[in-house]
């Protein structure tokens, strides 16, 4: 997988991709970053690649040129015969970016992810990308962190990138659930002990306590995700003998 990060700050982009699982990729050649600063396309004597908006008020806003010249020249560097890197503006006026998200472009090819800055950009970026996504309903100074975020979430998607690839079928989100608490040594810490069934060794008992705790506690926390859940008999089986424990 190919990403390209177009931002004002490559060094805060390069500075989180020697670390981690995410720096093995990159060092193994699973997935390859790069960076490109629109200021190199700036055409005038201060390099600057923001301007005062039209029609006045706060802040500056990014112009459309240096960005545009950037994703030409990128789009120039492409492989010959490949399909053309997918573009994501990231704003936080767009949709939320999430887990049916990160599946869908991790099998893409190349993503192109341009990240605004000081006030955002001139709207006529929109019209130079594919898609526009929010990494949620806050207000980040710029683009870059919600672009590690994307690229860290689709590259551990990717064939080679996590050691233990069984692990991601299971974790939140990934079926529409949180995911199961996990406990490691001490058995007992603070009077709170391990749930006998985990230690039980009763691989059958564990993956049914397993899955009640997966929906009780997004039944609990994240009931907007509960209520789009697809429940089978077994689940509500789960949850009312749950229930009934808890009343008992
Ligand atoms: N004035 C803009 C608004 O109200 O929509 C916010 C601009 S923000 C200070 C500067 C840049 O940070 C944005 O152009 C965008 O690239 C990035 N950014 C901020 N919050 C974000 C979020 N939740 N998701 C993705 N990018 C975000």
């Amino acid at each position: 997988m190919r990403y390209h990060v177009v931002t004002l700050f490559p060094e805060l982009i390069e500075a989180a991709l020697g670390v981690g699982l995410l720096g093995k990729a990159v060092v193994a050649g699973t997935i390859e970053v790069r960076t490109l600063s629109p200021r190199r396309f700036a055409t005038n004597k201060h390099l600057s690649v923001d301007d005062t908006p039209y029609g006045g008020g706060s802040g500056m806003v990014l112009s459309v040129e240096p960005l545009a010249k950037a994703l030409d020249a990128l789009r120039q560097e492409e492989p010959e015969g490949q399909p053309h890197s997918h573009r994501i503006l990231l704003t936080p006026a767009a949709a939320c970016f999430d887990q049916a998200a990160a599946r869908r472009l991790s099998k893409l090819p190349s993503i192109t992810l341009v990240c605004g800055r000081y006030e955002g950009f001139d709207d006529r970026v929109r019209g130079l990308v594919d898609e526009e996504l929010s990494l949620g309903d806050f207000v980040l100074n710029g683009g870059e962190i919600a672009a590690l975020a994307i690229i860290e979430a689709t590259a551990r998607l990717v064939p080679g990138v996590i050691g233990n690839e069984c692990s991601l079928d299971e974790e939140s989100h990934a079926a529409g659930l949180l995911e199961y608490p996990h406990y490691t040594r001490p058995r007992v810490f603070r009077d709170e002990e391990v749930p006998a069934v985990l230690l039980s060794g009763d691989h059958a008992r564990i993956a049914r306590w397993r899955r009640q705790q997966a929906l009780s506690r997004t039944r609990a926390l994240r009931p907007d995700l509960f209520a789009q859940l697809q429940l089978d008999a077994t689940d509500r089986v789960l949850l009312a003998e749950l229930d009934a424990e808890q009343t008992s």
